[in-house]
């Protein structure tokens, strides 16, 4: 951290990345929630800082301060610096110090108590992780991909649905490919970004070693949250796979032709999500897939692409919720945000912008206007053949 020091200091000092360009809105979610600056990025890292260097006394409220970042890198874009890329290690880093000395607050420790204890964040049964599945076969050597279906994808109801919509292109597109069911683990992005170094690389060599004993050479992701860790964080614990987003593969498949589609009338707009855009630079395939589809209009959020405002899910919080209450959630604001466009879809292409983005829209009264659909979801219902 010594080495980092005036850069933190200058960073403390600075706050341009607080804003949008246009300054009439704040681009941090835990920020733009608490509207403390403790909450923003320089003033976390200021914290971060301190509590490295031994400064501070550890708090609950201190540690939620540096757990109530989600991520997503929104700073890290916006930021001029030469450091920028630094940003979200250095908060890692300081949360994996909490980690070891044993000081995260209650709802950390319960999402690392469920992933070691039930492999899933929602202390569900590992035996019910493949019931969603209704004839999705298991994963065999040969298959082509192995599809790698998440925690939220396996569990959550809304989540689900989106793994059978997918499950079902697939198999339209004939796609030879097969799943884990109760032998899938929890990938261990979430469990990185929370600090937890050691319980991530069991995760991971584990995974590895399960893959490899299948002969798996490729992957196909639900979520851009495995997707990120697979491909970028696995080859560091010896993983050696081709890993994609399912946005990827789709738009591959329909550009073939093996998806073929037909009208479907509807006012779409896209949220990108943070670790398929901002970590991984995907941007286009799920805009092409969507403007493939005949009928389909589809209109910008203000804030897209790099600018993207996260649903504040990430690291975790679609479980422990750290930033939500209040009309300053950023779920409820990017619920907000996706409403002016006058689009009646808000499309996601992740699993954990579906399930904050569902309760988002209750909360906002707006059931009855906008609903929330994955990518998979809506080019199933634009297949040609139903
Ligand atoms: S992260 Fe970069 S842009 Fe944001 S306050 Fe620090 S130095 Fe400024
Ligand atoms: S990564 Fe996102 S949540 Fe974390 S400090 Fe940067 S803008 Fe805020």
């Amino acid at each position: 951290m010594e080495k980092y020091a005036e850069q933190i200091h200058r960073c403390f000092r600075c706050g341009w990345c607080k804003f949008t360009s246009d300054y009439l809105d704040l681009n941090c979610p835990s920020y733009k929630r608490f509207r403390f600056d403790t909450f923003s990025t320089s003033g976390r890292l200021w914290l971060t800082y301190a509590w490295l260097r031994g400064e501070l006394e550890w708090s609950e409220h201190l540690a939620e301060i540096l757990y109530s970042c989600t991520t997503c890198k929104n700073c890290v874009e916006q930021c001029p610096m030469g450091f920028a890329d630094d940003i979200v290690d250095w908060i890692v880093g300081a949360r994996s110090d909490m980690v070891e000395k044993g000081k995260i607050p209650p709802r950390v420790a319960h999402f690392f108590e469920a992933i070691h204890g039930y492999g899933n964040p929602l202390k569900l049964l590992r035996s019910d992780r493949g019931a969603w599945a209704n004839g999705t076969k298991r994963y065999e050597p040969g298959d082509e991909y192995l599809f790698y279906v998440g925690c939220l994808g396996s569990y959550d109801e809304n989540a689900q649905k989106m793994a059978m919509s997918l499950a079902e292109l697939l198999n339209e597109a004939g796609v030879s490919f097969g799943i884990l069911g109760s032998e899938e683990n929890c990938c261990g992005n979430e469990v990185y970004m929370l600090g937890e170094i050691g319980l991530f690389q069991v995760l991971a060599e584990t995974n590895s070693q399960k893959f490899k004993e299948l002969s798996v050479k490729k992957i196909v992701t639900l979520s851009p949250h495995a997707y990120n860790t697979m491909k970028n964080t696995y080859p560091g614990f010896g993983a050696n796979f081709e890993v994609y987003h399912y946005t990827q593969l789709l738009y591959d498949l329909i550009k073939k032709k093996k998806v073929k589609l037909s009208q479907n009338k509807a006012k779409v707009t896209y949220q990108d999500p943070c670790f398929l855009g901002r970590y991984n630079k995907i941007y286009d395939e799920p805009r092409r897939i969507l403007q493939s589809i005949p009928g389909i209009e589809l209109v910008e959020m203000e804030r897209n692409r790099e600018d993207s405002f996260c649903c504040g899910g990430g690291s975790g919080n679609f479980i422990m919720d750290l930033l939500a209450g209040g009309e300053d959630s950023p779920s409820r604001v990017r619920v907000r945000d996706a409403y002016e466009t006058g689009a009646d879809t808000l499309a996601v292409a992740c699993p954990s912008c579906m399930t904050m983005f569902v309760d988002a829209i209750k909360a906002e009264n707006l059931d009855a206007k906008l609903t929330v659909r994955d990518i998979s979801q809506i080019v199933k219902e634009s297949l040609a053949s139903r």
